[in-house]
């Protein structure tokens, strides 16, 4: 069987990559990419003239198929995503479970994370983290979500789209209080930001803008003792206030 290389991209500063994922992206036969066009301008680039077939989430069963048949004709292959590390909240799950059940060798080429990067720079604790990836869209499935989640002691990592980031941390302090965390904005590009503070800090200061743009990962400190239960008064009032900032 050839190999099948899982190879991390720059979040958005072509600085970012390394020199082994140029070179891996150079030398293997095909480059299976979440988004062919999307990626044309990071091969682009570097000058990597390696063909590309398109691996979604929407044809992910059929593609993961096909490509495990290349695979095992003897074809190399690196899978790429959009940003960052491929299968973090992107495609590439049924492609590696198949390929790892095959026995086809497996070789990650690490790189950029947007979880492992906000939160080296977040101030919140690092020896033990959650990795949620993107909450639920609907209210109700949500909350569940948060509750299910208020017990940890850990610090807990969400993705969450800047539409839904003002919904997303008066959800969570409507479940876990008033904590401490950190909002990541943009990670790597020009108007990188961090928003360190309790959430409803960050929430103010979200609120106070007219549009929030770019890519969010929102980080909370997990449970701890100390942490004071609020009234439900009081976090309907706190939510208010920073909505009320706009
Ligand atoms: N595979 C990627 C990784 O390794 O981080 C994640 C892909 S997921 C589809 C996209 C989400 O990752 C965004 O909604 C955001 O939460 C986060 N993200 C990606 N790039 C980011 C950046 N430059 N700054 C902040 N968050 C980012």
């Amino acid at each position: 069987y050839a190999t099948l290389y899982i190879v991390s991209t720059p979040l958005g500063n072509l600085e970012d990559m390394t020199f082994r994922a140029v070179r891996i992206l150079n030398e293997v036969d095909l480059i299976a990419a979440e988004d062919t066009r999307h990626s044309k301008k990071l091969l682009g680039h570097y000058g990597i003239t390696t063909p590309t077939i398109a691996c979604h989430e929407h044809n992910e069963t059929q593609s993961a198929q096909d490509l495990i048949q290349r695979l095992e004709n003897g074809t190399t292959i690196a899978l790429i995503s959009d940003a960052g590390t491929p299968l973090i909240s992107d495609p590439g799950y049924r492609l590696v479970s198949q390929a790892g059940e095959k026995g086809i060798p497996i070789v990650p080429v690490p790189g950029c994370n947007a979880a492992i990067t906000g939160l080296s720079a977040s101030g919140l604790p690092t020896d033990s983290f959650i990795f949620l990836g993107f909450p639920p869209k609907k209210q109700g499935r949500l909350d569940n979500f948060l509750n299910d989640a208020a017990h940890h002691k850990a610090t807990l990592i969400f993705y969450e789209s800047p539409r839904r980031v003002i919904r997303l941390i008066s959800s969570a302090i409507t479940a876990f209080g008033d904590r401490q965390a950190c909002l990541a904005r943009e990670l790597t590009k020009q108007y990188e930001e961090f928003i360190r503070g309790p959430l409803s800090l960050i929430l103010s200061t979200l609120g106070a803008r007219a549009t929030i743009k770019g890519e969010c990962v929102l980080f909370i400190k997990g449970a701890d003792e100390q942490s004071v239960d609020l009234s439900l008064d009081q976090i309907e009032a706190m939510i208010m206030d920073g909505l009320n900032q706009n």
